[in-house]
Formats: C-alpha cells, sequence, structure tokens
C-alpha cells in the first residue's frame, strides 16, 4: 500500500508537494473546531488543481431540485453546506513576484497536520539567482474560543535582499463545487475597517423556500512589525497589504486573528461590533493561544485516545479518525449533527444520515459525556414535527426521519435514496435503544424517547402491507442499507428492524404506560403485535441464510474474486445499470441487522450469513468495513478483522476507496473504534449488561482505551498474556468478562484468551 503521508503516531506529515494529489492532500490535512473548518489550503495563491473551501456549522443554503420528470413528493430543494468566505487567504510576493507553488519549485517542503493541537504547518525554501527565503505557514482553529483563526507566517531571508509583501485578505468570492447551476450564494452586505481592524459580512442570497437566510462576518487583525501598506475593500473583499525590506538573515513575521460570527448566533446587525470587540479584547498572540490550545486537546486525547503498539500504521490510523470526529463534532451545540464530510468537502456535506445513529452513537457515548448524546437523540426529538411532514407528503402516517437534512425536512433529491431507503427510519430508534441500554437513563425512553418510538412505530406500520398469498406482511419498494440495488421488496434487513422497532415500542409502553405522556391506542397495539408476529423474512432454507430480498437469489451470485482489479471500485468503472443487476454489495445490509441485533442470533446463524455475504461485499462504501471488523473478531476470523480494520481506520489516509479528494469520510471514522472496542475487545451494552472479551490482532503487542460508562472511567488494556479492566474513576461494576460475571473494584487482571482461529 503506497500512503500518502509519511507513518506517525501523531503527525500527518510529506516531504513531497505532490501537484496532482493537490486535492488529496488539503483533504487529509483539514482542520475545524466543530463550529468551523476548513480544507488544508493553503494560505497564498495556488493556481494549480485544488478545492478551496471553508466551511461554517450549521450554515447551508437549499438548492433548487431540478429533475427530468417531477413525481411527486420530491424535496423542493437539496440542502447544501455552503463554501463560505475565504479568511486565511494571505498573498505573498517576493520582490514583486507572486509566490505560487502551482507553479514554482519550492526546496525542502514539509507539511504537517499534528494531531496532539491541530496546529497545521507548512515549510518551504523558494530559490532563485539572486535571493533565497525561507516560509513557514502555521494555523489552528481554536477549540478554546471557536469563533477564533489563527495564522502565523514566517518569512527568513537566507540569500540577498527580499521585499517581503504579504497581502491578508477575506475573500468572500467564494463559490461552491457542488452547485446545481454554478450559483453563488452569498451577496455582500458591508465591508470596511474599525481603526486596523478588517471586516466583511456577506448573506446567503434569498430563496423561495422560506429557508432563513444566513449572515455571516469575518474580521481580521494582525500582530507584526512589517510596515502596513494599503487597506482595500472591494464589496466581497478587504484586504491590508503589509510590507517589509529584509536583508540576508533577518526574519519577519505576521499573526493573523480572524473572527467568525454567523447569524445563527449573534443578529446580523450585531456582527461587527461584536467581531471587533473580540478581536480588541483578546491580547494573546499566537505561542499563548497555541499553549491553550494544546492544553484544551491534551484533556481530550486523555479520555479518547486509543494506543495500538506494534502496529503504526493502525495507530496512526485511529488517532486520525478520532482527531477528525471531534474537530467535525464533540457536543457543543445541540443545534448540530455530524455531516458525512464535516468540515472536508461538499458532497454530503454537514448534512445530518442516518450514520450519525447507527455509527457514531456508540462512539460518543464512550468518549464523551452522556449529555453529548443525548443532544444528538435531541436533535430528533426536536424535528418529529418535521418527520411527520416527510411521512405525510408520501401519505403515510407517523413519522418518517430523512435520509439527509439540516431541519428535520428531507432534502435529498434522489429518489432511490430519499423515499426507499426508509431504513433509516429504524436507526433513530435504534440509537435509543442503544442509549438506554449504556446509559440506564429510563426518564429520557419514558419521555422524549417513546415520543419518537411511536411515531416511527405509526410510520411503519402503514408502510407494511399485508400479502394474501403469502399470509404475511410484506415491505415492497425499498432500497436497503446496500444502495447498489434499488426498488427491491422485504430488504430482510428493513423488515427486521421494522419489526423490531415496532416490538421495541410495544414493550416500552406496556412497561411505561402510566408514566408515559405517549398514548397507544388499544387498536393499534393490536395491529402493531399482529404485523410483529406476522412479518415476512426472506430466509433460504438450503443454505440457512437470511435473504437480502425477494429476488436476490435470482442474482448471476458470485464472490468479488470473480472481478477483475480494473473493475473497482464499481462504481466508478461500471454503469449504474450494471451494477444494479449485479449481486455484488455496496456495505453490510443483512449483515448490518446481524450487528445491530447480535444477541438474538446463533453464532452458527452469525457465521453462515458473514460467509456467504461477506465474500460478495465490495466494501465501497466507507461505512462497510468497521461492520464486518465486528463480526469477523466476534467469529473468530482475525484475518478478515484486521483486514477491515485496516481498511476502516486507514480508509482517507489510504484513499482505499479513491474519492477522498472530494473529503474526509467523517461519518465512517467512527469504525476504527467500533472495529476495536466493539470488535477485538468485544465490549457489548445490550440488556444494559457490560460485557467484554478481548483478543489481540497476532501482529500487535498490545491495545489500550478508555470507556466512559455510567458514571464510571474504565480504561482496558489487552496484552499477550492479559487483559486488564481499571477502573479509573466511579462506583464499583459488575461486568462480564469472557461470559463470567465479575466485581471491578479497582482493577481486574485475567488472562487473555486466544481466538478460535478455525472459520
Ligand atoms: C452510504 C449511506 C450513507 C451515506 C453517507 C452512502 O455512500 O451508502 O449508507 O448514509 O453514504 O455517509
Amino acid at each position: 500500500m503506497n500512503h500518502l503521508f509519511e507513518i506517525d503516531p501523531w503527525k500527518i506529515a510529506t516531504h513531497q508537494l505532490e501537484r496532482n494529489q493537490r486535492r488529496l492532500q488539503e483533504s487529509l490535512t483539514s482542520t475545524g473546531n466543530g463550529y468551523m473548518g476548513m480544507r488544508g489550503n493553503f494560505e497564498e495563491q495556488y493556481t494549480g488543481d485544488h478545492h478551496q473551501g471553508t466551511y461554517l456549522a450549521g450554515v447551508w443554503y437549499p438548492d433548487k431540485t431540478r429533475v427530468g420528470w417531477w413525481k411527486n413528493g420530491y424535496p423542493d430543494y437539496f440542502g447544501k453546506v455552503i463554501n463560505a468566505l475565504n479568511f486565511i487567504a494571505m498573498d505573498i510576493l517576493v520582490n514583486g513576484e507572486a509566490v505560487d507553488l502551482g507553479v514554482q519549485e519550492p526546496k525542502d517542503f514539509y507539511l504537517e497536520l499534528d494531531m496532539q493541537n491541530g496546529l497545521l504547518t507548512r515549510t518551504f525554501i523558494l530559490e532563485n539567482a539572486n535571493t533565497s527565503v525561507k516560509f513557514r505557514f502555521e494555523r489552528f482553529l481554536s477549540i478554546v474560543q471557536q469563533e477564533l483563526a489563527v495564522i502565523r507566517v514566517t518569512a527568513e531571508v537566507l540569500k540577498g535582499n527580499a521585499t517581503i509583501q504579504v497581502v491578508s485578505k477575506i475573500d468572500g468570492d467564494v463559490r461552491n463545487e457542488d452547485s446545481n447551476y454554478d450559483e453563488m450564494f452569498w451577496e455582500a452586505q458591508q465591508s470596511g475597517f474599525e481603526d486596523t481592524v478588517g471586516f466583511l459580512t456577506t448573506r446567503t442570497i434569498p430563496n423561495p423556500f422560506g429557508i432563513e437566510q444566513f449572515s455571516v462576518t469575518a474580521a481580521m487583525k494582525h500582530l507584526t512589525e512589517a510596515e502596513l501598506g494599503v487597506s482595500e475593500t472591494e464589496s466581497l473583499k478587504v484586504q491590508q497589504v503589509f510590507q517589509a525590506n529584509l536583508a540576508e538573515g533577518e526574519t519577519v513575521s505576521i499573526e493573523k486573528q480572524v473572527i467568525v460570527l454567523t447569524s445563527r448566533d449573534v443578529l446580523e446587525a450585531e456582527q461587527k461590533v461584536k467581531a471587533v470587540q473580540l478581536l480588541q479584547e483578546n491580547t494573546k498572540n499566537f505561542d499563548e493561544l497555541l499553549k491553550e490550545q494544546n492544553e484544551a486537546w491534551a484533556k481530550r486525547w486523555a479520555l479518547a485516545d486509543v494506543v495500538i503498539e506494534g502496529d503504526a500504521a493502525a495507530q496512526q490510523g485511529i488517532r486520525f479518525n478520532l482527531f477528525q470526529l471531534f474537530t467535525t463534532y464533540y457536543g457543543e451545540d445541540q443545534r448540530l449533527n455530524i455531516g458525512p464530510k464535516g468540515f472536508t468537502g461538499e458532497k454530503y456535506g454537514g448534512a445530518t444520515y442516518w450514520d450519525t445513529e447507527a455509527y457514531a452513537v456508540p462512539l460518543y457515548l464512550a468518549l464523551a459525556k452522556p449529555e453529548v448524546t443525548k443532544n444528538l437523540l435531541k436533535y430528533r426529538y426536536n424535528q418529529l414535527e418535521q418527520a411527520k411532514h416527510n411521512a405525510r407528503q408520501q401519505g403515510l402516517a407517523g413519522a418518517l426521519y430523512p435520509m439527509v437534512t439540516f431541519t428535520g425536512i428531507e432534502c435529498h433529491n434522489e429518489w432511490e435514496i430519499t423515499f426507499e431507503e426508509i431504513h433509516r427510519n429504524g436507526a433513530i430508534a435504534y440509537a435509543i435503544y442503544n442509549y438506554v441500554n449504556y446509559t440506564g437513563d429510563h426518564e429520557y425512553l419514558k419521555n422524549e424517547g417513546l415520543q419518537v418510538l411511536a411515531e416511527i412505530a405509526r410510520f411503519w406500520a402503514d408502510r407494511v402491507h399485508f400479502s394474501k398469498r403469502k399470509q404475511k406482511y410484506m415491505i415492497h419498494g425499498v432500497t436497503g442499507p446496500n444502495e447498489y440495488e434499488n426498488n427491491v421488496n422485504n430488504n430482510w434487513y428493513t423488515n427486521t428492524i421494522a419489526a423490531w422497532v415496532l416490538q421495541y415500542t410495544l414493550e416500552n409502553y406496556t412497561k411505561y404506560q402510566t408514566e408515559t405522556p405517549v398514548v397507544i391506542s388499544a387498536e393499534e397495539q393490536e395491529k402493531w403485535q399482529e404485523i410483529i408476529e406476522n412479518m415476512y423474512y426472506p430466509f433460504d432454507e438450503e443454505l440457512g441464510v437470511f435473504v437480502q430480498h425477494d429476488t436476490f437469489f435470482d442474482k448471476d451470485l458470485m464472490p468479488r474474486t470473480a472481478l477483475s482489479p480494473k473493475d473497482l471500485p464499481l462504481n466508478q468503472q461500471w454503469s449504474w445499470d450494471r451494477i444494479l443487476r449485479s449481486c455484488f454489495i455496496k456495505q453490510a445490509d443483512v449483515l448490518q441487522g446481524i450487528y445491530f441485533f447480535s444477541e438474538r442470533y446463533t453464532r452458527e446463524e452469525k457465521e453462515r450469513n458473514f460467509l456467504f455475504y461477506e465474500p460478495m461485499t465490495v466494501h465501497e462504501s466507507s461505512l462497510s468495513p468497521s461492520i464486518h471488523a465486528v463480526l469477523a473478531a466476534e467469529l473468530g476470523m482475525e484475518e478478515k478483522a484486521v483486514e477491515m480494520y485496516q481498511r476502516t481506520a486507514r480508509l482517507d489516509l489510504d484513499n482505499y476507496n479513491n474519492d477522498t479528494e472530494d473529503g474526509l469520510h467523517i461519518t465512517s471514522m467512527t469504525g476504527s473504534w467500533l472495529a476495536i472496542v466493539q470488535g477485538f475487545a468485544q465490549m457489548k451494552t445490550a440488556k444494559e449488561q457490560l460485557s467484554f472479551a478481548p483478543f489481540l490482532p497476532s501482529a500487535w503487542t498490545s491495545y489500550a482505551f478508555h470507556v466512559n460508562y455510567r458514571d464510571r472511567l474504565l480504561y482496558i488494556t489487552v496484552d499477550q498474556k492479559n487483559v486488564r479492566v481499571q477502573l479509573v474513576s466511579g462506583a464499583e461494576l459488575s461486568l462480564d468478562l469472557y461470559g463470567e460475571k465479575m466485581v471491578l473494584e479497582d482493577e481486574l487482571v485475567i488472562k487473555m484468551e486466544k481466538v478460535d482461529n478455525d472459520v
């Protein structure tokens, strides 16, 4: 495997400027702080191929849906995370010549993202016959004050004399790469200077859908000994020029501090004053701010770090994933969610998908305070009315949570995704179950939880139909998690999760009937029970496996090894028609159900289904490998589990799916953690019982991780001999280790059990 960046436990670094891979490098050096983020763009002008992208959490635009033939039910618009003003811009001129690594050849190029503090550093030397200048760029987005970005540029003259000019800008003239009509989504409001602080306010253009227009103000101040030259404003730009005349051996540095405010928090009319005030109040310089940043990140790492010994690439992979996840979302703002591409790209962008409930919730439960996950659940609870609207749009009862959304209203315009991939409604319910099992928060279940569950259950009860021929309830016309098939009937996973929602809701309604605001009529209860008892689940007697959907076994079934390497990835090599007709599976589908409801199936059932479906799976969704890693680990298939771990942990770092240039796969970054904690360590929390049954991949020396569990902090270390569970804080706890009940008072050390590798 070719690594684009060097292997290092804490750094994403390279000594190569790869112009033909610039987009990929930009994605991999993205930074963020939950409030805003950006790709690893250069500060100075760069005329080579790249993607300039800055994104602000919760700031989006409804891009009008236009399709060939309109079908009733289409959402009016496609919600887009929008590229916002570029506030890192600092063009540089050396003796009047623009610095542009798109055309100039730098010496000693070095680019580094430090995952311990989110600092992005770049150094290089530019030489010509008379001069040689060394540049250093450093920047970070503060996690201490989220509105703050800090950039420092340093130029050191190594040879000759040089006049260095720095044109520091806030540039609002930006577009989305993925807009439907190459539209500009911003209009200028005001720009100018207050004393030496430059500011620019822009507002999203009006839209016909009643979606709020967002205003954004960025303001900048500079700390430098260079001389301030002209200050200029245009409607969408504000800039200041700094100049220094340097002799050999001299250095100049310019610090740029930027405050970004949006109308999500501050009214447009108050933004400029507030931004200028925040900049003026801050007396700290780059190094002092960086010190605070280091301390804040150290606290996050102390809780979340996973330490792997014996495999440096695996270590770098998990840290990269945790780092990027936390730069996207750390739970501070309950109006926000976790976008599949976070702040690193536009496709999928910062919209909310089922990825949050299915993939992110388990990680945030263990690595953050319970309130963070509760906020994620409440995000959906607060959108219950919108989810009911989505169901009504389809002529159905109850609530249909959206596949893609910013507000709760569905805003993706592809039919197969929006209206067929209804399985996501089940994941919203599953997250409630997961949360309650993990935290024991029955109050939430009785109140908000049951309200959401009851409406999702009503949706399913209306969406099923009764087949007289089979005397069974069925669900037709769906797309399962495997998006490489559309409009299938009786997707086993969808039918399974639908019936499970009905059952879980009924069980808890019966338990809490007198304590919940929810009312489910006797007639509804009876009907739901009938559906539960008579749901149709496609099953193949001969092979003893669940059938992905009614006609899956009529396909030309073959393993993915029958494909030639040039066919892969299928989504880039084959026509859509060919993909849909093939048996190849994009991501866990039947296996997603087995993963969710693990305790319902025997080991033999799990094994038969895994061995049947995994060989046909091409893992072209970044969400796929982790689920397979967890199941393979449970089944003792060490080699497969490790292969799937590597694929999920280094999916972006090694560009497995050949699409990382568009941005990182943020939501699937939970996968490496799931693979280690739920896979290798087999942590389970079903039935409100915490259990572990760890194994150690033979190439590793050890691994260790923390989990937060019911007011306790545990530290689990697995090495070649032992499993050690330490109670770092909190009261004693009963847990299950390799199937044996134990009480954890201080520390438990037991012998590591070897996996059985006979499958
Ligand atoms: C996957 C979906 C997922 C989406 C966003 C798609 O490629 O098939 O399951 O929700 O990406 O991550």
